[in-house]
């Protein structure tokens, strides 16, 4: 990958004055988020780390993540309608993953009782990473699907003007010109706006179940303000409040304190750290209820990485996309090697192998968030002791993606300025809603570019680890 800014990263005065301008930019823009030391309060806040310069993606690949979008669309909704496949792909799973298990259990409570839910909504990002072959060319290899609480969206539809003015100043107007519009805010509002219309009750409310701190609430205004532009109500409840407000009617309308909710948007609810036992509880409510989740459980459980290694299997992608052959060759053009560790003669091969080469491969767990999985030396020892164990079951391996990684300035509060060898990671977002077995919408919503030292194996923007970037395509 060309690195685009080589003459100016080496220019300390320019990018001293650059930063200035970049920083009181992302805060005039709206990049912001509360602090973690005032978590609660909005009167104190800081902007959002972000890259100084935009970073290198290759169009083509870029091109090819936003075209392959419908298809994980579909078939994120596809897995999430397949009882059997998500029984048998899980079985092995569940029984030594507690969260997952609780999930499933939801999941198959709900079905028993039968779906009051008719409309389904599924907000997801798919993400990438740009795997760097022997001859130096770049190909795009699908890290994950996030199928609940994909963030950023909101602050990453202002990042592409704060860039563009980093550019300006640094004398590069014509490549300022070049970064692309984003605005996955609208995108997402555009399916919760339908699905509430879908749903059908003028007066209902969407609901955003939120977390007990959230520090990332800016991100989340972003979407609710564009819902308030198109008069539709908003307001925002933990877990805790649906347990003491919640109620369900004979139809199984969802209720807050009265109010009936048409929408529920989670923004929560995706690590088990997330519940007690009043938050399962309420959880179960919000699902057995008519109002659309996003996603409901079933969604979530497509999801998992179980369910990702599952999918890399040769057969199991024409079994769920029938008569989709030009989908389901985008899709899998996408993937990198993903292994099971079940118990059997494949887990031993493929645990045997990652431990004589650890660094071949990415040890994951059924957890989201970042900052979970296993790299390198701690891989090794984690796969030396639960080799011989059911345990193992509970991980997948992967092969690790080695991109190429170029110069950038990480933009963080209280953090000194200082240049970085970082990697980025791409994320698209996708959009879709299902009224009983008709797709209505089904589209691509946009983009988040994450960018990270290369020192950090994992973790994310709320991890503090990666930081908010816009790509500079070429
Ligand atoms: P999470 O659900 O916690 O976000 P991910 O699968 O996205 O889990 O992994 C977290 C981070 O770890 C990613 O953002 C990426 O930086 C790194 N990572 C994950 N899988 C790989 C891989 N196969 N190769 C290299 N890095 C990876
Ligand atoms: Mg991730």
């Amino acid at each position: 990958m060309a690195a685009a800014w080589q003459d100016v990263v080496r220019d300390a005065a320019a990018v001293r004055e650059a930063a200035a301008v970049a920083v009181d930019a992302a805060l005039l823009a709206g990049v912001l988020m509360r602090t973690g030391e005032q978590p609660h309060a909005s009167d104190v806040v800081n902007y959002a780390p972000f890259t100084l310069l935009p970073s290198a993606v290759p169009q083509a690949l870029f091109e090819q993540a936003y075209a392959v979008q419908q298809d994980f669309n579909l078939l994120v909704d596809a897995i999430s309608q397949n009882k059997e496949f998500l029984e048998k792909t899980l079985a092995s799973t569940i029984k030594v993953d507690d969260f997952t298990a609780q999930l499933f259990r939801i999941y198959m409570q709900v079905l028993e009782e039968g779906l009051a839910q008719t409309v389904f909504l599924g907000i997801n990002r798919s993400d990438y990473m740009f795997d760097c072959g022997l001859d130096g060319t770049a190909a795009l290899r699908q890290i994950e699907i996030n199928t609940i609480a994909a963030s950023f969206g909101g602050l990453t539809s202002r990042t592409a003007d704060v860039h563009r003015l980093v550019l300006k100043v640094l004398g590069k107007t014509e490549k300022a010109s070049r970064l692309l519009p984003n605005n996955p805010a609208k995108g997402l509002a555009w399916g919760i706006a339908k699905a509430w219309e879908l749903y059908g009750s003028q007066s209902a409310v969407v609901m955003f179940l939120v977390e007990e701190v959230q520090r990332n609430i800016f991100d989340q205004r972003c979407v609710e303000n564009e819902l308030w532009n198109r008069n539709i109500r908003v307001i925002r409840k933990r877990f805790r409040d649906v347990f003491e407000q919640g109620s369900l009617d004979a139809s199984r309308r969802l209720y807050m304190n009265g109010q009936e909710v048409a929408v529920v948007y989670y923004r929560e609810g995706y690590v088990p750290q997330n519940y007690d036992q009043q938050n399962w509880e309420a959880r179960l409510l919000l699902e057995r209820s008519r109002a659309v989740k996003c996603p409901d459980i079933a969604t979530q459980l497509a999801g998992t990485k179980k369910v990702q290694q599952e999918l890399s299997r040769p057969g199991t992608l024409e079994k769920l996309l029938p008569g989709r052959p030009e989908a389901i060759a985008r899709i899998r053009a996408t993937f990198a090697g993903l292994y099971s560790l079940d118990e059997g003669e494949e887990g031993d091969r493929i645990a045997a192998t990652a431990i004589a080469d650890p660094d071949r491969f990415v040890l994951k767990p059924q957890r989201e968030g970042g900052g979970n999985n296993l790299y390198g030396e701690e891989l090794r020892q984690v796969l030396e002791k639960i080799k011989d164990s059911p345990e193992r079951t509970s991980y997948i391996l992967m092969d690790k993606i080695k991109p190429q990684p170029a110069l950038n300035y990480l933009l963080r509060a209280h953090s000194p300025l200082q240049v970085s060898e970082c990697i980025s990671e791409l994320g698209i977002f996708g959009v879709y809603v299902r009224q009983g077995q008709e797709l209505v919408l089904n589209r691509a919503a946009g983009h988040l570019l994450r960018t990270k030292a290369v020192e950090h194996a994992d973790g994310g923007v709320a991890a503090g680890v990666a930081v908010l970037d816009t790509p500079f395509l070429v």
